[in-house]
Parts: structure tokens; sequence; C-alpha cells
């Protein structure tokens, strides 16, 4: 690879492809290297390990003036537990490395790591490590979480074939519509019920753990990504590693009251914060034609709200979205991407 030139700007995915090409080398034991929402260790002869982290920045993922550090950690926990979620595995033990500003308080990281362990504790997730530090910046919090799952058992993004039905769990949107209302509003005390949701679903988002758990436990999905970036780009992201392409229905893409009601308020396109809004944390998954009926059956018994929103196509017809008037384009890009957006 020839180097990289001094003024060339940086792309997070064409970063991250650039390590795997050069660095990303297997072991037998390392069933998923770079590329999947959770890395997967034949740890031993029953179990697969999956390992996740994530990096929160002051500034970047979060502003302190719209989220408490209570909310903080809180989302950051959801992050981890919901690539976890979308590996189908069992959240187990977490390290967490933290830098703190002079500004902060000792209180204040006591609201972070409770934030953080609430949304751990009804997983049973054990804090087992992690790292300390000053920041001369803001503040920075990291987390690595590991799951596990039987052996040979797990939800990946490379698995998905023509033909499967894409479905995504809950709706789409609702994190962005709910971040767009703390940021313009001065004040956070708002009196209208739907933007009390939407302000709900930002701050305290839910990771589809059980929702991946279920899909995975009798290879129900073929694949699965969680939505942590917007389903435009996470879409593309199950698409490159599975080889396939896809068609998806504008209209079936699964909106809430709430945030439809925001939309028109605000004169935005509801399809679009679904589209392009981050952090929704709710899966994406694939089924094949034979396991419709029952996961969707499955899914009305136990009470997940599941909405077939596409098909899989073949790689050469790329990633296409229906209008409302019915015509096919080429899905537009318009997710979320470091350095980019
Ligand atoms: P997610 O949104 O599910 O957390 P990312 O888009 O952050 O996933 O990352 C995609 C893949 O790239 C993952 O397998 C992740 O481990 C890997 N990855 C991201 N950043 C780096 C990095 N700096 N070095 C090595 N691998 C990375
Ligand atoms: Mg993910």
């Amino acid at each position: 690879m020839a180097p990289p030139q001094a003024s060339e700007p940086i792309h997070e995915f064409g970063l991250i492809r650039a390590l795997r090409r050069q660095f990303s080398h297997r072991d037998a034991e390392v069933i998923r290297g770079i590329g999947d929402d959770a890395a997967v260790i034949s740890a031993s002869p029953k179990q697969w390990w999956h390992v996740t982290t994530d990096l929160l920045v002051e500034g970047v993922h979060f502003n302190l003036g719209t989220a408490s550090p209570e909310a903080v950690g809180y989302r950051a926990a959801m992050a981890n537990l919901s690539d976890l979620a979308a590996m189908g595995a069992t959240p187990r033990y977490l390290l967490t490395s933290i830098a703190i500003p002079r500004r902060c308080s000792a209180a204040h990281v006591d609201q972070l790591y409770g934030g953080l362990m609430k949304a751990c504790r009804p997983h049973r997730v054990s804090l087992i490590g992690g790292d300390t530090s000053a920041s001369r910046g803001g503040l920075f919090l990291s987390l690595t979480l590991i799951g596990t799952t039987r052996r040979r058992q797990a939800l990946l993004r490379s698995g998905a074939r023509i033909g499967d039905a894409l479905y995504v769990t809950g709706t789409l949107g609702d994190s962005l519509a709910g971040l767009q209302i703390l940021t313009r509003q001065s004040s956070t005390r708002v009196a209208k019920p739907h933007q009390r949701f939407l302000i709900h679903r930002h701050l305290r988002p839910t990771a589809r753990v059980s929702e991946g758990q279920w899909l995975n436990r009798a290879r129900r999905a073929s694949a699965a990504i969680d939505l942590s970036d917007g389903l435009s780009g996470d879409v593309r992201h199950l698409c490159e590693e599975s080889r396939v392409g896809a068609d998806i229905e504008l209209d079936a893409i699964p909106i809430s009251p709430s945030c439809r009601a925001y939309a028109k308020s605000s004169r935005q396109d509801p399809t679009q914060l679904a589209l392009s809004g981050g952090e929704d944390y709710e899966l994406l998954f694939t089924v094949s034609a034979q396991h419709q009926p029952a996961v969707e059956h499955q899914a009305k018994k136990a009470g997940y709200r599941i909405t077939r929103i596409g098909v899989i196509r073949p790689r050469r017809s790329g990633l296409r979205i229906q209008s409302q008037a019915g015509e096919w384009r080429p899905l537009p890009l318009t997710s979320y991407e470091h350095f980019c957006s």
C-alpha cells in the first residue's frame, strides 16, 4: 500500500479497511477479527467469546450540556451491550478505561459509573478491570465488553443470502429526533409527551440483548448487525460482509408516532431521520424464506416488535430503496461517519 500523503483526509471506514488488510492476522482460534460487531474467539471447546470495545469522547459522542454523567455512562454501556446483542451473545465481563479532566468532580465520576452499572446490572455483567488517567482535554471513556455463546453459534454480519428477508426491531429515528430536541431546546423541561418519549429514547436506549439471543438460539436469523450509525450505513456493512445487495421499502421502515409528530413539526422527512439517525441500537437482521413464518409468529408471542423492511438481492444490484412513488433508486449514504459527518 502506498504511504498516505500528509494532507490526505481520514475516512473512518477506509481506515478500518486498510487496518484490516494490513494487520489482521488470523490464528486458528480467531473466528472473526475486524469486520463484525464483536471479535469472536474460540476460547474453549464449548464456548465462543465475543469481544467488543467502544471509545466515547466528550464533544464527539456526548455533550455534558445535554446529557448528565449518569446518562453518558448508561449510553456507553448500551452501545457495547448492543454490539453483543447483534452477535446473539450473553454479556459477561466489562473493562472500563477513563480519562478525567480537572473540571470533573468525584461526584460526576460516581454518577457516570452509576449509569454504567445500572445498564449492566440486569445482565449480571461483572466489572473486571480497566485503566484510569487524567485528561488535559475532555472526558474520555472506553469500554470493553466480553460475552459468550455456545461454540459455532453466533449471529454474524456475513451470513445473509439472496432471497432472505431484512427485518429490524423496534422503531428507527427516535434517538436522532431526541438529540435534535435536546440540542435545539434551551430547557430540557419540555411539555409535549412525544418530545419526552424521543428524549428518553436518546438518553435511555435499550440494547436488544434478549432479541439477539432469541434470534441466535435456534439459528432463526442468518445475519445481524446493530443500528449504531444509521440504517443507510449499517445495512451497507451487513451487505458488504455478506457480499450481497439489498432492496429496502421506504414505506415499510417502522417509525414511531412521536417521531412522525416531531418530523412534521420540524418540517423534516421522518424517513430521513430513520435512515440517517444513529444510536437507535435496534437490530437489523436477515431471515431465510423458510424461517420467516416461525420468526414472525414467535416474535409476536414473545412481544418483540419486528418489521420486515426489504429483501436481500445479488451483489450486482447494489443497495436500492423504493420511494413512496414506487420507484427504485440507489440508497443514499446519510448515516454517521467520523471525520465526515
Ligand atoms: P460498531 O459500530 O459495531 O462498534 P465499528 O464500525 O466501530 O463497529 O467497527 C467496525 C469493525 O472495525 C469492528 O470489527 C471493529 O472492531 C473494527 N475497528 C474499528 N476501529 C478499529 C481500529 N482503530 N483498529 C482495529 N479495528 C477497528
Ligand atoms: Mg455494532
